[in-house]
């Protein structure tokens, strides 16, 4: 595949545009984040994470002309049968933030018992050559944990605190970053990209 210069990333969340930097620093190309070329954030109306990352990526590359790579996230949790899925940046409503998310989350879950409070964060990938690419790339990864019942950690965002990762015995946002872009659903999505990019 010929790599481009330059690609614009079609996120405005702070915390996903610094983990994809650092995710694809190794292409050694210029990413350059939308709110840069002053593009704004499109209204995601997809009802999957695949809907979703193609609608920011065919944006982000038709008002910018450059390819686009764009990251559709969240968390499914068992004891609310995958919610909050695709809405789980706007879980707690208008002006929703991470704080009132996790305390939205926590508040659901008072009466869920230890067994079920079972949650995965979900990644998907795309990335356009241009806005009118027909032959999008795909890419997915998923990370398996639960939900804690208190806050832990000063990394990472959005529910990292409350994340817990089984095989680390601690909260998502008490890892160091190399470890959660080594474990991450992020993580995996990207390294399955950067191995395409380089066929
Ligand atoms: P999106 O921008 O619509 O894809 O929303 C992604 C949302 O999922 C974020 O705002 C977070 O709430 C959550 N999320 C996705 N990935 C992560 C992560 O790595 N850590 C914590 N929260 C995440």
């Amino acid at each position: 595949m010929i790599k481009p210069k330059k690609m614009v990333l079609a996120s405005a969340n702070s915390g996903k545009i610094k983990e994809l930097q650092e995710l694809l620093a190794d292409l050694g190309l210029s990413i350059v984040p939308q709110g840069d070329l002053n593009i704004p954030d499109i209204e995601e109306t997809g009802l999957t994470f695949v809907e979703n990352a193609i609608l920011k990526a065919r944006n982000a590359a038709a008002l910018s002309g450059l390819p686009a790579i764009a990251d559709d996230s969240g968390l499914e949790v068992d004891y609310l049968l995958g919610a909050p899925g695709i809405y789980s940046a706007r879980f707690s409503g208008d002006g929703a933030t991470d704080a009132t998310n996790r305390e939205k989350l926590l508040n659901a879950l008072t009466d869920a018992p230890s067994d079920q409070r079972g949650a995965r964060y979900q990644a998907v990938i795309v990335y356009l050559r241009h806005a009118d690419d027909p032959t999008p790339i795909i890419c997915q990864g998923t990370w398996e944990g639960s939900i804690a019942v208190e806050h832990r950690g000063t990394g990472g965002f959005g529910y990292d605190p409350i994340f817990y990762v089984p095989e680390m015995a601690c909260h998502a946002a008490e890892l160091d970053k190399a470890t959660k872009h080594s474990l991450s659903h992020r993580g995996k999505a990207i390294a399955q990209f950067l191995q395409q990019m380089s066929l």
